[in-house]
C-alpha cells in the first residue's frame, strides 16, 4: 500500500469518461508533478496501464470497482484485478456514480472494504446536493455517509476521504475556502467519533468541486484541506500541474 504519511498533500485527476491515446501522450509530456505531493491519475480503466514516466510520486487510480469479487458479472472489474495490474488507488462513491448508477452507501462500504483487503486505497467520496444544502441537511447527510459508506476497517493509512459538494461538481461553483474548511473540520470530528482522535487527525480529507488554478491556493491552504480531487481542470495537463504546484 502506498505510504500516505510521506506526502504533505494529495492531488487526484478524475478524467471521467474522457481521453484517448494521443491525449495521454500529450498529457504525460506536459504534466509536472511535485515530489512533496502524491499525484494520482484516475483515467478510464482501459488506459490505466498507460501511465507514463517513472516518477515515484505519480500513481494510477481507477474510477470505480465492482462490489463483487469474481463470477458471472459481465462488464465488472474486481479489486483483485486492479491489484494484479498494480493499481494503488480507486475512487468510490463519486456523486456521478451515486446519481447515475444508483450507488448506495452500502455499495460504497463493500467496495471500499474489498479494496482495502487488496491493499488498494479507496478514495471515498461524500457530499451533499444543492437541495440538501438549501434544506440545511449538509451535516446530517455527511454524518450518514460517513456512518454507512466508510468501512470499520478504514483508517488514515488505508483510506482517503474526498469532500465533494455535489452542487460544486462540474458547475463552476466552488465552496469558499472558509466553507471547505468548516466542512472538512466537521468531517474530521465525525471520524473522531466513529474511529479515534489519532485516526481522524492523521486522515487525509481532500476537496473536490470546480477547483481551478486560480482558486486552488486559497482552498488548499486551509488547515483541514489535505489536497484536491479535480475533474474538469485535470483534463488540461498545464492547469492540473498548476493546481498540484499551487501549494
Ligand atoms: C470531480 O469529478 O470529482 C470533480 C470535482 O469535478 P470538477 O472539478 O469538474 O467539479
Amino acid at each position: 500500500m502506498v505510504n500516505l504519511d510521506k506526502y504533505s498533500s494529495i492531488f487526484i485527476a478524475n478524467w471521467k469518461l474522457n481521453g484517448n491515446s494521443s491525449f495521454l501522450k500529450d498529457y504525460y509530456e506536459k504534466l509536472k508533478v511535485n515530489s512533496n505531493n502524491c499525484t494520482i491519475i484516475c483515467s478510464p480503466s482501459i488506459y490505466l496501464k498507460s501511465l507514463k514516466g517513472n516518477n515515484e510520486n505519480l500513481f494510477c487510480g481507477a474510477q470505480d470497482v465492482s462490489s463483487y469479487k469474481e463470477g458471472a458479472y459481465t462488464g465488472e472489474l474486481s479489486a483483485s484485478m486492479l491489484k494484479d495490474n498494480n493499481i494503488d488507488f480507486c475512487l468510490v462513491g463519486h456523486s456521478e456514480r451515486r446519481q447515475y448508477f444508483a450507488e448506495t452507501n452500502d455499495n460504497v462500504n463493500i467496495k471500499s472494504s474489498n479494496l482495502i483487503e487488496e491493499n488498494i486505497i479507496p478514495v471515498i467520496c461524500i457530499g451533499e446536493t444543492l437541495e440538501q444544502k438549501e434544506k440545511n441537511l449538509t451535516e446530517e447527510i455527511l454524518s450518514t455517509q460517513i456512518k454507512y459508506s466508510v468501512p470499520n476497517l478504514a483508517n488514515h493509512q488505508n483510506a482517503l476521504i474526498a469532500y465533494e459538494p455535489v452542487w460544486a461538481i462540474g458547475t463552476g461553483l466552488t465552496a469558499s475556502p472558509e466553507q471547505a474548511q468548516e466542512m472538512h473540520k466537521f468531517i474530521r470530528q465525525k471520524f473522531t467519533e466513529k474511529f479515534s482522535e489519532s485516526i481522524s487527525s492523521n486522515l487525509s480529507i481532500i476537496y473536490g468541486g470546480s477547483v481551478k488554478p486560480s482558486s486552488a491556493k486559497n482552498i488548499f491552504n486551509q488547515p483541514d484541506v489535505d489536497g484536491g480531487l479535480i475533474g474538469g481542470a485535470s483534463l488540461n495537463a498545464n492547469d492540473f500541474s498548476d493546481i498540484i504546484n499551487s501549494i
